[in-house]
């Protein structure tokens, strides 16, 4: 058997441009060796034949479990949904965590995604369970207080408790190439000062990232002027925050300052277009965030606000939101939330290697189907225009992570995809009982 695999395609996305048609090659190690033209000598492992490849999307901020919580709460402001969605993880056990983040790996992984950063409560058995799938994950541990506990029938450890497991897994896991593990302080508006400083300095002094909300909504940012006399991301400056390494979901009310200092520390944003639209919490100023040169990731946010994981909603959504909400159709570009989505992402949440068909780089790659007919008449070069605004996660054919499938043909190779969802059926029907 050869050491290595051969993909055939229609036309693939590589950062050079659209290729058509492609081949695509990778180690058994699952790092890329080559990509471009068909070679005359190839034995092809794989023939894609009316597909094209692409890297598979990154999706920089979601809470992943939360799946259980798909549409119990769709019509409320954004406070009120916050009270019910933690009303329901006051009763959550670890088996129902284990049933919500294998549907959000089914999900993410049939709709084209290969990485994702995460908020929830996390263990061993949890990152194994997405390990097993085949998935990458920044697996960010919520917690918010020192002395509160944020899960209480899964576990009894308190948020001081939270930090130092936190540090054990991210050592634990500090060479796995799926795996990275960060400290997630849930936002300056539920932690104190002396909480983010703690985590901070922790943060600094181990390299462990950090994932937190910043700015989602504007009552947030009221009651933190109120509080402080600082917008969010002021205050969490004056706590010289962002001398770590810092991913920021959400950013909707983001002052030209705030920009500026997110750009100057290289802290990364999630931008979350569906989600922020739903909770009626705004538009995040991306146009300026994207001029301004800071580091950008595309987030679902959890199904609870959004309510699917498939990144290619947020990719028009990201696209057309601003032209239409400042009459500019060139306020964003197709190229542009496609980066943000895929390399951008990539970067942003650590795992640089992924995002870009490129030698050297993971094999995370997916197959989108070009035979639907939202792609007709087809047009190869059009390839960009054609996954951002007609594609969505159902033209998502296969999935390579790593050099491994775990999607073919519209069946998953790493999971059992009845079992799993029959399984949230249960769970929910008991949490809403
Ligand atoms: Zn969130």
């Amino acid at each position: 058997m050869s050491d290595f695999t051969v993909l055939r395609a229609d036309a693939m996305l590589t950062p050079g441009g659209v290729v058509t048609p492609a081949e695509l090659e990778f180690d058994s190690g699952g790092s890329i060796t080559y990509v471009g033209p068909p070679r005359a000598d190839s034995s092809v492992t794989h023939d894609l034949a009316g597909h094209a490849l692409m890297p598979g999307l990154v999706n920089g901020h979601t809470h992943s479990a939360m799946t259980l919580q798909r549409g119990v709460s769709d019509d409320d402001d954004f406070m009120t949904w916050l009270g019910k969605v933690q009303d329901v993880e006051q009763r959550l056990t670890h088996d129902d965590l284990v049933a919500g983040l294998e549907l959000a790996l089914l999900e993410m992984i049939e709709t084209g995604t290969v990485a994702f950063a995460d908020m929830y409560y996390w263990d061993e058995e949890l990152i194994e369970r997405v390990r097993a799938s085949g998935m990458r994950v920044f697996a960010g541990l919520a917690c918010s207080a020192t002395d509160h506990v944020a899960y209480p029938t899964v576990s009894p450890i308190t948020g001081a408790e939270v930090l130092d497991e936190t540090e054990r897994l991210a050592a634990k896991y500090r060479e796995d190439p799926l795996v990275r593990v960060g400290f997630a302080p849930h936002a300056p508006y539920t932690c104190t000062p002396e909480f983010l400083r703690e985590v901070r300095e922790r943060a600094i002094a181990s390299g462990i990232p950090i994932h937190t909300h910043v700015s989602e909504s504007a009552a947030e940012v009221a009651q933190l002027t109120e509080q402080y006399g600082k917008t969010p991301g002021e205050h969490l400056d004056s706590l010289e925050f962002f001398d770590a390494n810092v991913h920021a979901a959400h950013c909707v009310h983001l002052t030209e300052n705030e920009i500026v200092t997110f750009a100057r520390t290289g802290t990364s944003v999630s931008h979350n277009p569906v989600s922020n639209l739903k909770l009626g919490n705004g538009v995040a100023p991306l146009p300026e965030m994207i001029a301004s040169g800071v580091r950008l990731a595309m987030g679902t946010d959890s199904v609870a606000s959004n309510n699917s994981l498939d990144l290619f909603e947020e990719l028009k959504h990201a696209t057309i939101l601003h032209r239409g909400a400042r009459q500019d159709a060139g306020a964003v570009l197709a190229p542009s939330t496609l980066h943000i989505a895929t390399q951008g992402g990539a970067e942003a949440i650590g795992f640089p290697l992924s995002g870009a068909l490129e030698v050297g780089k993971f094999a995370d790659v997916i197959a989108v189907d070009l035979g639907v007919t939202t792609f007709a008449p087809l047009q190869a070069t059009a390839l960009v225009s054609h996954l951002v605004f007609g594609a969505t996660g159902r033209d998502v054919a296969h999935v390579f992570i790593g050099g491994r499938h775990v999607y073919a043909d519209g069946k998953h190779l790493t999971l059992d995809a009845a079992a799993v969802r029959a399984r949230a059926t249960e769970v929910r029907a008991r949490l809403t009982a």
